[in-house]
């Protein structure tokens, strides 16, 4: 097996591109692909990455990061925990020192907020409306602009044949990008997906290549909703046409953008001021169900 670029030993495989490469390929190829992702932010910007511990968010933090002056960008990092695992808040300890960015510690129990772990459904549900309100939040309160997450190409694909399969085009028109401009008039921060281009498989290596740490973070639920079923068929058809689901991505992005309307409906919510789409935002109304007293 030989590097598809310089037809040196190839040590890694890339699914995406359906050949081997070099550790100094695979380096290059991956950063050329978050450099794409980064070329869309606002030079001079910060970003807040959310960091859960895992090789996601290790390797779109660290990415971010070595790119960080190329772009003219500040980075943060900051972690959300329940009661997080130990070793994800030492991998969250470590790799913020190592890289010496601001680092930003978020307890849901400080918002009143227990995941409900003995109903897994749910659990997956609040944890989501969670995690996207408090990284929002603690972003535009610690004047960042932009918030990352670690969505790799595969989760991206997910979506995509997710929503078109449940008919929901709300999220595809305005959410389904690499880069969303922030919006401070309604205290929203821009969202970016450094990792939008590489795969799942890709992030695993990265981090091994760089000799990161990371942890565990699979969630209860996970391999029995609906991702576990719809991944692997993905996979399936990457291994036959290895740059399918980059086309994926590509075509239903280009599709949504083209069909969404110009006007993004956006309030502020009721009660804590920050962006809804309705009159009080999920976060409020998933509190009030959860009998927390303001
Ligand atoms: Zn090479
Ligand atoms: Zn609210």
């Amino acid at each position: 097996m030989r590097c598809i670029y310089c037809r040196r030993p190839g040590t890694i495989f890339v699914q995406n591109l359906g050949g081997y490469v070099c550790d100094e390929h695979f380096k290059r190829y991956f950063l050329k692909r978050v450099r794409r992702v980064l070329r869309r932010v606002r030079r001079g910007s910060s970003i807040l990455v959310g960091v859960s511990g895992g090789k996601d968010s290790i390797a779109a933090l660290h990415s971010v990061h070595t790119l960080a002056e190329e772009f003219n960008l500040k980075v943060g990092a900051a972690m959300i925990y329940s009661p997080v695992s130990e070793e994800c808040r030492e991998v969250f300890d470590q790799v913020t020192q190592d890289l010496g960015v601001e680092r930003i510690l978020i307890n849901v129990e400080d918002w009143g907020i227990r995941i409900p772990r003995e109903n897994p459904y749910l659990a997956c549900v609040v944890c989501g409306v969670v995690t996207r309100y408090l990284l929002n939040r603690y972003a535009v309160e610690n004047g960042y602009d932009y918030v990352a997450t670690g969505h790799n190409l595969d989760d991206m694909a997910y979506f995509a044949l997710n929503n078109l399969i449940t008919h929901s085009l709300q999220y595809l028109y305005h959410q389904f990008d690499s880069v969303t401009p922030p919006m401070p008039e309604y205290r929203m921060a821009g969202k970016v997906k450094p990792l939008f281009w590489v795969s799942d498989m890709d992030s695993l290596n990265y981090v091994r290549l760089m000799g990161l740490r990371s942890c565990n973070t699979k969630c209860p639920h996970e391999g029995r909703d609906k991702q576990a079923f719809i991944k692997p068929l993905l996979n399936q058809i990457r291994e036959r046409w290895p740059s399918s689901l980059v086309n994926l991505v590509t075509s239903v992005r280009e599709l949504a953008r083209r069909a969404a309307p110009p006007e993004r409906k956006v309030n502020l919510c009721e009660r804590c001021g920050y962006p809804t789409s309705g009159r009080v935002c999920a976060f409020c109304r998933l509190r009030e169900k959860l009998g927390v007293i303001t």
